[in-house]
C-alpha cells in the first residue's frame, strides 16, 4: 500500500511528479497571452508555421502533441485541419485544455491525461513534442515511445533549450532572474540538452533527421523568428524510416 493520493503519475517512472505539481499550480494562466506561458503564446504561430513547411501540412491528418500543456499548440493544428489528440501529465492542464477547446468549438481536438507509453493508439502521421523533453526524468526513452507510435515516413517535430553558458544567460538567469518571464525554476540546467544528444537519441530509435532550426525570441520586443544557430531555443525535424 502506498499513501501517494491516487494521481495515475505513479504508473509511469518517467515523469517527474515535482514537475507535473509545479505545472497543474500555473496550470490557470495557459492561456494567458501575458501571463507565466507569455513566451509560448509569442512563439506558437511561428512554430505551427514551421510545421505546416516540414511535415507539408497537418490538415487532414492524424497528429499527436506529447507534453500538449494547456494546448496552445495542439489548437493550433487543429485550427489548420488536423485531427489532433493532446496527452499531458498535468490533470489541469488537460482540463484547461479541454475547455479552451469546448468554449472555441474545436471538435477536432481530443486531450487525455496520459503518459506516451500507455497510450494504445499508433500510426499517427505526425508527432510533435515541444519544450517538455527538458522536464522527464529520460528524455530518450520518450522518443523510442514516439517513435513506436509512428507510421513509416511519419514526421516527429521537437524542441527544447541547448546547453551550454549562453542558453544558460538567457533562458534560466535572463528567462527566470533577471526579466522575470516565466517563474523561477522552470528549467534546471543539467536537464537541458544538446542537438547533438537529441539527434543520437533519434537515430538510435530509427528516425533520420531532416532540419534543425533555432528560434530567437526578443521578449522585450516581442519579435521572434526562425534562425541557423540552434544555440538557446531549437526545433528539430525527423521522419521514421520506412
Ligand atoms: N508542449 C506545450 C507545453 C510545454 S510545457 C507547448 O510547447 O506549448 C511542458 C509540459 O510537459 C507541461 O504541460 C507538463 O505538464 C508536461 N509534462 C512534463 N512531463 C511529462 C510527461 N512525462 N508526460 C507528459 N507530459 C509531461
Amino acid at each position: 500500500m502506498t499513501d501517494k493520493p491516487d494521481t495515475g503519475l505513479q504508473t509511469s517512472a518517467n515523469v517527474d511528479a515535482d514537475e507535473i505539481s509545479r505545472f497543474d499550480r500555473v496550470a490557470d494562466h495557459w492561456w494567458d497571452p501575458e501571463g507565466d506561458f507569455r513566451p509560448l503564446h509569442d512563439i506558437n504561430p511561428l512554430r505551427a508555421d514551421y510545421i505546416e513547411q516540414r511535415t507539408g501540412g497537418v490538415a487532414g491528418r492524424r497528429v499527436l502533441d506529447v507534453g500538449c500543456g494547456g494546448g496552445l499548440l495542439a489548437e493550433a493544428m487543429a485550427v489548420r485541419g488536423a485531427d489532433v489528440l493532446g496527452i499531458d501529465m498535468s490533470a489541469v492542464a488537460i482540463q484547461v485544455a479541454q475547455g479552451h477547446a469546448q468554449q472555441a468549438g474545436l471538435d477536432s481536438v481530443r486531450y487525455r491525461q496520459l503518459p506516451v507509453e500507455e497510450l494504445e493508439e499508433d500510426q499517427f502521421e505526425v508527432i510533435t513534442c515541444l519544450e517538455m523533453l527538458e522536464h522527464v526524468p529520460d528524455p530518450e526513452a520518450i522518443i523510442q515511445q514516439c517513435a513506436q507510435r509512428l507510421q513509416p515516413g511519419g514526421h516527429l517535430i521537437l524542441s527544447t533549450i541547448n546547453r551550454n553558458l549562453l542558453s544558460y544567460t538567457t533562458a534560466i538567469l535572463g528567462a527566470e532572474y533577471l526579466l522575470r518571464l516565466i517563474p523561477r525554476g522552470t528549467h534546471d540546467y543539467g536537464k537541458l540538452i544538446r542537438p547533438s544528444e537529441l539527434a543520437d537519441w533519434c537515430r538510435k530509435a530509427g528516425l533520420a533527421l531532416h532540419d534543425q532550426r533555432g528560434i530567437a525570441y526578443n521578449p522585450l520586443l516581442r519579435t521572434q523568428r526562425l534562425t541557423d544557430s540552434v544555440s538557446v531555443n531549437y526545433l528539430m525535424h525527423f521522419t521514421l524510416e520506412a
